[in-house]
């Protein structure tokens, strides 16, 4: 097939190119948005899932504190009114101690801040004032209080839950605490290990002092946060979720909650990167599933792409070749099933009539005598050829108008051209369709009588003769014309031998008196 030009690339590939980009980007873009739609999908399930468990924890641990704190209500009740003695001190201590084994240690203090009774015993402590300031805090509320983590003189980590004992007419007369040692596996740890999540969620509770009372890694209980938005946030009263940096920098979603009894941050987190993992198997499904569906999409595309351009291509091949003899033939096989190509061919096929006609005006006006219409000298050299190489017989007429000069210097030369036109028209009407007759030049012409007799010939030319002798000329009193008779013959075979004897015997006929035919004398075996 010809290529319309070297460089060009052709109407299927740009559409093919464009789809593709279109296709490319289009997929492009249902994957970034499928992405961001399922990572916020996956954060914020994350998010609520983080801020319910931080609840529950935070949840659990009140609940915990609000029984412990009914103990020890409960054993201030009893202590009110036997604060003195001793041994119902050291019984009660040892029976809370014993039935609330959450709690490592149970002491009772009273209103001076000294301890009174310690269970497990601490003869070194037991009589003497408790300074800390949490115990001190706690004796100067008055009221049920959970402290922050401190350590206690003898080293322990600890939290104090504790309860104010008051005497029956209600006088205050100290406390009954309980410590939690956070760095032992407690309470805390039952309570939050249980919920404990295996995609790399873990909750962690602190203090106000940001002091961390649980964590799942054991050694770092007891450490102090540097900074902790979410552990701020949980000790503001706030219950939520927010996307923050742990302290070593790494993205965390966390929900936090408050524990209401005490001033402290329940905190749950889950790796950002660890709660997107999913990402990269959904992504993966999706690409899966999208492949094959595309593929069809893309066959559907080139194919529909084919059939477009296939009329475009075959027209555009054709109009490269407008002026070649099968053009209308080649267009009209051109399958042109939607409007626009349809147009185009009709307006081609248009374009190659118009065409072929000019050709043919061009090729008639190169062949005819301008003036006369009658064939020129190349169309008559044409004639002989085709007759000479067919074998047929033929004859040839040569004719001269007779004194035309004459014509010419009395009357003119637009007069002589006007009588030309004439005669010409004559010598037209008295041959036949298959017969040429030429203007071999000047006032001189030739017929061509093809498959016709000397003596035929010879009429003909007579008839000829006869006609232009008898025609009224508007312009002219008369005129006569002399003619010579040559056929083809063994002893003139060629076009020039019978055109030249043609002419010879027309000086005959001039010299013999013109306005007279000679025809050419054969011997009988001569006669081709
Ligand atoms: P004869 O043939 O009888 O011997 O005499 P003639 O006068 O016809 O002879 P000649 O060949 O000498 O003259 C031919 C004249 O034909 C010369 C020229 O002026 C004239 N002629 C040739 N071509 C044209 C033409 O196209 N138009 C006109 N008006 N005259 C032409
Ligand atoms: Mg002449
Ligand atoms: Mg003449």
């Amino acid at each position: 097939m010809k290529k319309f030009a070297p460089a060009s690339i052709s109407l299927r590939g740009l559409i093919l190119i464009f789809v593709l980009l279109a296709v490319i980007a289009t997929l492009c873009n249902s994957l970034f948005v499928a992405y961001e739609v399922q990572r916020d999908a996956l954060i914020k399930s994350a998010l609520e899932a983080n801020r319910a468990y931080a609840f529950k924890v935070a949840s659990g641990i009140d609940e915990f504190l609000r029984s412990v704190d009914e103990r020890l209500g409960y054993s201030s009740k009893v202590l009110g009114n036997q604060l003195n003695d001793p041994q119902v001190l050291k019984d009660e201590v040892k029976r809370l101690q014993a039935q609330d084994t959450e709690l490592n240690s149970v002491m009772v203090i009273d209103a001076t801040g000294k301890a009174l009774q310690i269970y497990p015993e601490q003869p070194l402590i037991t009589g003497t004032h408790i300074d800390s300031n949490e115990v001190q805090e706690a004796l100067k509320a008055q009221r049920p209080l959970v402290s922050h983590a401190y350590e206690t003189a003898t080293g322990n980590l600890i939290v104090f839950i504790s309860h104010p004992v008051l005497s029956p007419s209600g006088q205050y007369l100290g406390l009954i605490g309980g410590s939690i040692f956070i760095k032992q596996r407690g309470v805390l740890h039952t309570l939050i290990a249980s919920h404990a999540l295996l995609d790399g969620t873990y909750a962690f509770v602190a203090d106000d002092n940001r002091r961390l009372l649980y964590h799942w890694d054991q050694h770092r209980i007891g450490d102090v946060l540097p900074f902790s938005p979410t552990v701020d946030a949980a000790l503001q009263g706030e219950r939520g979720t927010m996307e923050a940096a742990n302290y070593k920098g790494v993205d965390m979603l966390a929900g936090y909650a408050q524990v209401e009894r005490a001033r402290w941050a329940v905190v749950t987190q889950q790796p950002r990167e660890q709660a997107l993992s999913p990402l990269g198997t959904l992504m993966r499904n999706m690409l899966v599933n999208i492949v094959p569906a595309g593929l069809i999409g893309l066959i559907l595309i080139f194919w529909g792409a084919t059939l477009i351009t296939r009329p475009l291509r075959h027209l555009a091949n054709s109009a490269t070749q407008l002026s070649a003899p099968e053009a209308t033939e080649r267009l009209g096989s051109v399958n042109a099933w939607y409007a626009e190509a349809a147009a185009i061919r009709s307006a081609l096929l248009n374009s190659v009539q118009l065409l072929q006609q000019k050709l043919g005006r061009l090729r008639r006006a190169a062949e005819s005598d301008a003036l006369t219409g009658l064939a020129n000298r190349r169309a008559m050299d044409e004639g002989l050829r085709t007759l000479d190489q067919s074998g047929q017989h033929y004859c040839a007429l040569a004719l001269d108008i007779d004194r035309f000069k004459r014509v010419n210097d009395t009357y003119g030369h637009d007069v002589g051209d006007l009588v030309l036109k004439q005669v010409a028209s004559i010598i037209q009407e008295h041959s036949r369709a298959e017969d040429l007759a030429c203007r071999a030049g000047g006032e001189e012409f030739t017929l061509l009588l093809p498959d016709i007799s000397l003596a035929t010939a010879g009429e003909v030319a007579e008839r000829i003769r006869l006609a232009i002798a008898t025609a009224v000329f508007e312009q002219i009193e008369s005129l006569t014309i002399s003619i010579g008779v040559a056929c083809r013959s063994d002893e003139t075979p060629t076009p020039e031998a019978i055109l030249k004897h043609a002419d010879e015997l027309l000086y005959q006929a001039k010299q013999t008196g013109r306005n007279r035919v000679v025809v050419q004398t054969l011997a009988v075996d001569a006669i081709d």
